[in-house]
């Protein structure tokens, strides 16, 4: 959770969007793609249209009331090709995503709870349904429960009792703010934040401080230091000066406004320490990396003595900061951006302790909001999930009960989901695959005419040092230490939280755990991540329709396959080519060969800044390069290894599909979605990854095989000639 290797490097490189939207401000660990502890939230705004570019769904805007769901005894099966969701009438080479997913689209309206919903988002969600079966046993306090069955229970009875939650009101939070009340000066806010953080995921409150693989020695372990301190999903939305991004601050300064008023302050009081909070926000929104600038590895690792640090924030206290996280012997660590902490310490210098109080109070309230009562979780939800990304009420319960049981207990949840759903045959087939794609890219670096033997050889000793990770862990996490009542559902958040901050610290100095995971088990997605040179596959993403082994090989290659070489792809992208083999920044490239492969990134970034996420806002290319090169590269691979698993078969055609068509629109339905357009705008500032609609429109164009599949003509929209294409692996 507080792992800042992703915050600060941008690392872990995930294969989708989270299934749910995270809730506000850069969450926790392992990158964006993990879930926050928070519940989604956004809103139907101006009531303007969005222009045509990606599919938005422009359906009623009055909430219609979720369909109520039971928990699920077995995963509903869909193929992982279904001909129902495609639209015949559609020409593949002109939109082959329509094509391949017109009829989901039109059969998959987005739920009420949700800011979109794809092939993705809907396993997630059949997911939690069976999690939440698997829950509701272990809650049953009988005298049989395992030790996991009884952690996984009691937090889930705690959360469950809403009416206990309710009563309590913002008390669970009381001591906290007593304590920041209780603060003297400026000077003791540094020794209270220290022990603060430890109950604190992600890095809202101020900034973010955790562990993470030294960039040039990925064998040591320090601590990290970075930006953050914000409460809106990007440094852009306190400094972008367009009608939409004014009206939004607008909104968002009545709900801090609104949440004070909650907490006990009178209205007046109330709205001047949201423009008091605003203020503090922008200074450091401004003195913020971008999401570009933090791709970039080099621009994120400033490794320095913190007697180095203290020299630059001279009013932050790191001495007692470090008392405070129990790590005072700490002699160094990496500072991300320095810049942004020199902005923190003028603004510690500047600012009144009343306004550093009233911040502190908002980030404590704002971060705890969704375990506490009703009215605070209904606030939370109105801004950050419904006017934000659209959506139109918040998950059930249950629903929310599940996530953060995953969040929290990620590990105990997914031993008991893994040994239900997960089978030997399935690792084995998995790894098979896998083998297949290394062998792949094996042949594709030996025989590019544009790269130099010297950059070959170490391109070769990455690959073959690439560890991955399919299912589970080999080693189970221990959370036998960390106390769960039945009541006390915040305490049990908190005490949750502090186990893995100090898991995270107390990594600093040790040896390299290599075998830990950054997803859960149940997980509905997949990663790589440079530092550690691994790929990991959680069970989750190993369903069908993502994975179906009752079908035949095309669509599982086209899908699965295409997701394992996207994620091999990742150690070769833009960002990934950076680290080498033992996970270490640094550049082996010959300059010849860099700039060789900078031009062929460039011809991707340059197709996919032409497209259209929503309104007149084109994709930020220069963010989603390493996703747009991972997916082409990948599927490149994964047809390769599905040649090579079916020499000499004689492959038959099926539902009106050659072999060869099968594996496209195989593909293409892992990609299927409906989304809000103003979840859409959050992306377009925030996901590293393409619109669905471009992952495949915009991927197949640069595939000679796609266009023999479908026999596409000068002339229709997905027609390239050979010369025509971008190709980087
Ligand atoms: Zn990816």
């Amino acid at each position: 959770m507080r792992s800042l290797l992703v915050l600060l490097l941008g690392a872990t490189t995930a294969f989708t969007q989270t299934a749910q939207a995270p809730a506000a401000q850069t969450p926790p660990g392992p990158k964006q793609e993990k879930p926050a502890a928070k519940p989604p939230t956004a809103k139907p705004s101006t009531g303007e249209q969005p222009k045509p570019g990606v599919t938005v769904n422009k359906q009623a805007q009055p909430a219609t009331p979720a369909k109520p769901q039971t928990p699920l005894k077995e995963f509903p099966y869909t193929p992982g090709l279904d001909p129902a969701a495609m639209d015949k009438t559609a020409d593949p080479c002109v939109d082959l995503y329509q094509y391949a997913c017109g009829g989901w689209m039109k059969n998959n309206p987005i739920p009420p709870d949700q800011a979109r919903w794809s092939v993705y988002g809907k396993l997630a969600n059949d997911n939690q349904r069976y999690l939440w079966g698997v829950l509701e046993e272990a809650a049953k306090p009988t005298a049989n429960r395992t030790a996991t069955q009884k952690l996984i229970g009691d937090y889930f009875a705690a959360c469950m009792d809403e009416a206990a939650i309710d009563k309590l009101g913002i008390k669970p939070l009381q001591s906290d703010l007593d304590a920041i009340n209780s603060l003297k000066s400026v000077d003791e806010i540094a020794g209270w934040l220290g022990k603060q953080h430890l109950a604190f995921q992600g890095s809202g409150m101020m900034f973010g401080f955790g562990s993470e693989q030294d960039a040039k020695n990925a064998q040591e372990t320090i601590a990290a230091a970075a930006q953050g301190g914000l409460s809106l999903p990007d440094r852009d939305y306190y400094l972008t000066d367009d009608a939409r991004s004014k009206d939004l601050r607008e909104k968002y300064v009545a709900h801090v406004t609104k949440m004070m008023e909650l907490a006990g302050d009178a209205p007046e009081k109330a709205a001047a320490e949201a423009k008091a909070i605003l203020e503090i926000e922008t200074a450091l929104a401004k003195a913020s990396l971008t999401r570009v600038e933090r791709r970039d590895p080099y621009k994120n690792y400033h490794r320095m003595a913190f007697t180095e640090l203290a020299k630059t924030t001279p009013h932050f206290n790191w001495n007692d900061y470090l008392a405070g996280e129990g790590i005072a012997s700490e002699k160094e660590l990496n500072v991300q951006h320095v810049p942004f902490f020199a902005e923190l310490n003028n603004q510690l210098a500047t600012r009144s302790l009343d306004d550093w109080k009233t911040y502190l109070r908002w980030h404590l309230i704002h971060a705890k909001a969704p375990f506490l009562s009703q009215n605070f979780v209904a606030e939370n939800f109105n801004f950050y999930s419904k006017t934000l990304r659209g959506v139109q009420q918040n998950a059930p319960r249950w629903k929310r009960c599940v996530r953060y049981v995953d969040s929290d207990l990620g590990e105990a949840l997914g031993q008991v989901y893994d040994a239900k759903v997960f089978s030997p045959a399935l690792k084995a087939k998995t790894l098979r695959m896998t083998k297949q794609i290394e062998d792949a890219m094996q042949q594709d670096i030996q025989s590019i005419t544009w790269m130099s033997d010297a950059t070959k050889q170490e391109a070769l000793k990455k690959l073959h040092t690439i560890v991955n990770k399919i299912g589970y862990p080999d080693k189970w996490r221990d959370y036998s230490s960390v106390k769960i009542e039945r009541v006390d559902f915040l305490g049990n958040v908190d005490r949750a939280t502090i186990f893995e901050s100090k898991r995270q610290l107390n990594k600093i100095g040790k040896p390299l755990d290599r075998g830990e995971w950054g997803m859960t088990p149940p997980t509905v997605n997949a990663y790589y991540n440079p530092q550690m040179n691994d790929i990991n596959f959680p069970a989750g993403v190993l369903q069908p329709p993502l994975y179906d082994p009752k079908i035949d090989e095309a669509p599982g290659y086209g899908n699965t396959g295409g997701t394992i070489g996207h994620e091999l792809t990742h150690g070769f992208d833009d960002e990934g080519r950076k680290f080498d083999a033992e996970g270490n920044l640094r550049d082996w490239w010959t300059e010849a060969d860099g700039k060789e492969f900078e031009r062929r990134a460039k011809c991707i970034s340059d197709q996919y800044a032409t497209y259209t996420v929503v309104d007149d806002i084109k994709i930020n290319s220069a963010l989603t390069l390493g996703e747009d090169t991972a997916d082409l590269g990948g599927l490149i691979l994964a047809w390769v290894a599905w040649k090579a698993e079916t020499a000499g078969q004689n492959l038959q055609a099926k539902d009106g599909l050659t072999p060869e068509q099968r594996f496209f629109v195989g593909y293409s339905q892992w990609a299927c979605e409906n989304d809000r357009a103003e979840n859409l705008r959050v992306s377009a500032k925030t996901d590293p990854h393409s619109p669905g609609k471009y992952r495949v429109n915009g991927l197949v164009v640069n595939m000679p095989q796609f266009q023999e599949a479908f026999k596409c003509k000068p002339g229709q929209a997905l027609y390239r000639t050979k010369d025509d294409m971008c190709k980087v692996w």
